[in-house]
């Protein structure tokens, strides 16, 4: 069994981890003094800035296929990127990226919607969950019916990221009630122009792509912006959620090595009762905890990702990963924001901001909860053992 990296591999990730240090950690103060200004933490310019010199070097659309001008990476090669980039809590993604179910377009549909998006030019939002149905998404409420040669939809979506900004958004609707999840959804292809309209969501953690509700009050669209099949949304938006749910916990793994790497550094220099915390055992304990769990989230992590690459269904892989990573890294924070004493508390540290943002991972992109029914479903109909994958 081999666990090392290829020279490749090492390669990639080791300009990501210089890129992360040299041009994004840099930026952490200042990012944190915007946002506690209540403004966004990159401008969209200096997002777009630091995207293109990231480009010049090669590192665009990690994994769009080269075709369409990406890197074209496996899964395992964006686990180990996305985990460098959670190193810091600069808000900062590679461009080049696409939602992976506008491959499903028709050619001229690429042309208005994928190429553009690929390129920046556009911005897109998957819109599924609803007041009445999250967790639950077959029970989605918005509907679509055909008048003429347009699509007509109504209802309302919430919690969609990016919905602000977005230029089109990827809308699930019930176009066929008898046949609801199973071939009566159909996903649209709706631009903001054509009529809908967005409120934004607070929320506790900072984010740049803040969440929206979005109304749909009869807004007509054309026959031809059926994303793939009519009835067929379901599947597709199971495909987009499913998409990559390794990169979530990798990007925690990220922040939870950074944390950890602060508080050996507190711990070495604070000082109480005459001697550096660092010689307590409690404090000890907390460090070697987390270091326990930062090494089983890094297996569980590139273990579904390799699945993914090896074709694998890693349905149930992804689930442990992003059940673990949720909730380990909430313990990690949460033991890191105690090993800094009140200093951990303020916001003259970032740790509260950490603390803030992994909260989410327990909850979007399917709960805690959820993972786990995937997990006992999975063990108890015999798709998966406690084997695992040696078997
Ligand atoms: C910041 C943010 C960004 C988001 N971005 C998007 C987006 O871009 N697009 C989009 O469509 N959605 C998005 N969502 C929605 C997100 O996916 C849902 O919030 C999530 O799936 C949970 O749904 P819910 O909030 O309706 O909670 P509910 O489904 O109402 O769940 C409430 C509680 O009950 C538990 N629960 C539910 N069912 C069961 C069960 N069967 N057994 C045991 N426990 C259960 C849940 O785990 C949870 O603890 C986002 C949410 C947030 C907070």
């Amino acid at each position: 069994m081999d666990f090392s990296l290829s020279d490749t591999e090492r390669d990639i990730r080791d300009w990501v981890r210089n890129f992360v240090q040299r041009e994004l950690i840099p930026l952490e103060p200042e990012v944190l003094r915007r946002e506690r200004a209540g403004e966004r933490g990159l401008t969209k310019e200096e997002q777009r800035e630091l995207q293109e010199k990231a480009r010049k070097a090669g590192f665009w659309g990690v994994q769009t296929p080269e075709e369409y001008g990406g890197m074209g990476l496996g899964a395992v090669m964006a686990a180990l990127i996305e985990i460098e980039l959670g190193r810091t809590f600069v808000p900062f993604r590679f461009g080049g990226y696409a939602d992976n179910i506008l491959y499903h377009a028709n050619e001229e549909q690429k042309k208005r919607y994928l190429i553009p998006t690929i390129e920046g030019e556009r911005k897109s939002c998957f819109a599924i969950t609803e007041p009445g149905a999250g967790s639950d998404a077959k029970n989605i409420r918005t509907t679509a019916h055909l008048d003429g040669d347009e699509w007509v939809i109504n209802g309302e979506k919430t919690f969609i990221t990016g919905g602000i900004d977005a230029d089109f958004a990827m809308v699930f609707a019930v176009t066929d009630k008898e046949k609801g999840a199973n071939g009566g959804v159909t996903c649209f292809l709706v631009d903001r122009d054509m009529g809908w309209t967005s409120e934004p969501i607070d929320i506790m953690g900072e984010w740049d792509r803040q969440p929206a509700a979005l109304v749909f009050d009869n807004v007509r669209v054309p026959k031809e912006n059926v994303l793939g099949e009519v009835g067929q949304g379901f599947a597709l938006a199971m495909q987009w959620i499913g998409r990559g749910r390794y990169l979530l916990p990798a990007r925690a793994l990220g922040g939870c090595m950074r944390l950890v790497e602060m508080g050996i550094d507190y711990a070495k220099t604070r000082e109480t009762f005459g001697k550096p915390i660092a010689e307590r055992q409690a404090i000890q304990w907390m460090l070697a905890d987390s270091a326990v769990e930062i090494e089983a989230l890094r297996w569980l992590v590139l273990q579904a990702a390799w699945q993914v690459d090896q074709g694998m269904d890693s349905r149930h892989a992804q689930s442990m990963a992003k059940l673990y990573g949720g909730v380990r890294a909430n313990e990690i924070v949460d033991r890191i924001l105690q090993l800094h004493g009140g200093m951990g508390y303020t916001r003259e540290l970032p740790i509260e901001r950490w603390y803030r943002d992994l909260r989410l991972l327990r909850i979007f992109e399917g709960t805690d909860e959820i993972q786990r029914r995937t997990i006992a479903r999975n063990l108890l109909k015999g798709h998966a053992s406690v084997n695992g994958v040696l078997g």
